[in-house]
């Protein structure tokens, strides 16, 4: 059963231009924010408060005792949203590093089967892990103790307690944080009036107001993004929103996805044929804007133009996506949409070959928009394999050739377009899985 409700973020803007001094007030807000995170990623990020951090009321009396905020003057709706926002990170950056680690623990072929699970289960318990790396005595509740006692004779448990350490020190990336544009308000930190939003600031009882371009008003914990340099803000707003189940929506379509047709049906309807060209258009003038700046570093006044420029171009093709896929949507009905699993980032950090054109980032966008809108209808999304998907006849499964655009297939002779060649695979190999 599809759940009724889902979250969605929906995004406030200024209507017009903040002032610099108003900026200037959200911006001490967002620095101080900054301190505030970098103090609890040195204070609670090691490996000594393990214990502290789930669930992290101790971190929020420290940090109350601490007397950091006072020194600050930072008002208390802003000073403990940011500690839980720095906590959320170290909670993250630990579960990250033990991902990583049972990785390589899976890898290394030097470890015993009994060796790996005696590792797994240090990293699967909180306690034990903590222990370990602390060197403390591994104390669990009596019916874990009985399995984990039953694990260590046979292992060596030094040597394995001593890789868990190094791997640890190896992997946990300490935390820090240079931006110093966006924080979180608490709901009694806001105000909705006369068409916009009053945001309490340090100065007691004062208020900045920001006139927006929407009339909605929200419950809700907000986060506030700055843009100083263009004069704006933007307000995220999570909201729960009613997923919509449509009785007529009952057929099952195998996408391919372009950069030129943003999306080929398995029955050959397309969808934002003109995304190449807004593309093009985008990245031309980028590129043509970035070479001019490097010519011009040192006198350039023109960078608000070019901020405001660059969004509203952003938006343009925004906007295109979100429409042609409102019409997909719409016009095929879909009960489930068969899309092709996008490739496992490379490990070991960035495939150079791989060059990251703004090209790469839509493709992203699309695909975020694409399963949002479709969780919004209840729209099921069932990702295929995409090995060989392009390569393969649709016909008869035989490999063929792809020349400009066109598939031919030399044993069976079909022919077709590349793109619905490749839907056509997508939705045969969506259901051959008898998903
Ligand atoms: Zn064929």
């Amino acid at each position: 059963m599809p759940p009724d409700k889902i979250c969605k973020t929906v995004h406030q803007y200024n209507k017009e231009p903040v002032p610099d001094e108003d900026m200037q007030k959200l911006l001490d807000i967002a620095e101080d924010y900054r301190k505030v995170k970098n103090y609890v990623y040195v204070r609670f990020g090691g490996i000594g408060s393990l214990s502290k951090i789930y669930p992290g009321y101790t971190v929020q009396n420290e940090m109350t005792a601490s007397g950091y905020r006072e020194s600050l003057g930072l008002p208390a709706v802003y000073f403990y949203l940011a500690v839980f926002d720095a906590l959320g990170d170290i909670k993250s950056q630990w579960t990250k590093t033990k991902a990583k680690i049972v990785k390589q623990v899976n890898k290394n072929e030097g470890f015993t089967e009994k060796e790996k699970h005696y590792l797994h289960f240090l990293l699967k318990v909180n306690n034990a892990f903590e222990a370990v790396l602390n060197q403390k005595p591994i104390e669990l509740t009596a019916q874990i103790q009985k399995q984990y006692l039953e694990l260590t004779k046979q292992v060596d448990t030094d040597r394995l307690h001593r890789y868990l350490c190094r791997q640890t020190r190896k992997n946990y990336v300490k935390l820090h944080t240079d931006k110093a544009d966006v924080f979180s308000i608490a709901e009694r930190a806001y105000r909705y009036a006369d068409h916009g939003i009053y945001v309490s600031i340090k100065e007691k009882r004062k208020r900045v107001f920001i006139p927006l371009t929407d009339n909605n008003q929200y419950k809700c914990q907000l986060r506030m993004k700055l843009y100083p340099k263009e004069n704006r803000v933007e307000i995220k707003v999570p909201v729960n929103v009613s997923v919509r189940s449509n009785a007529d929506y009952l057929s099952q379509v195998g996408i391919a996805m372009g950069l030129y047709t943003m999306v080929t049906t398995d029955e050959g309807h397309r969808y934002g044929e003109e995304l190449g060209r807004y593309q093009l258009e985008y990245s031309d003038w980028i590129r043509a804007q970035t070479s001019s700046y490097r010519r011009n570093k040192k006198d350039n006044p023109g960078r608000k133009k070019y901020h405001a420029k660059k969004r509203r171009l952003e938006e343009r093709l925004h906007s295109y996506i979100n429409q042609e896929l409102n019409r997909f949507l719409a016009v095929e009905k879909p009960k489930t949409v068969y899309i092709v699993k996008l490739p496992k980032p490379q490990a070991g950090g960035h495939n150079k070959k791989i060059n990251y054109t703004v090209n790469q980032w839509q493709r992203g966008y699309i695909r975020k928009r694409l399963t949002q809108k479709c969780k919004e209808q209840s729209v099921k999304i069932v990702e295929v394999l995409g090995k060989d998907i392009s390569n393969e006849c649709s016909e008869c499964g035989a490999i063929g050739t792809k020349v400009e655009g066109m598939f031919r297939c030399v044993v069976c002779g079909y022919e077709i377009e590349e793109k619905l060649n490749t839907a056509r695979n997508v939705k045969k190999r969506g259901q051959g899985d008898g998903s």
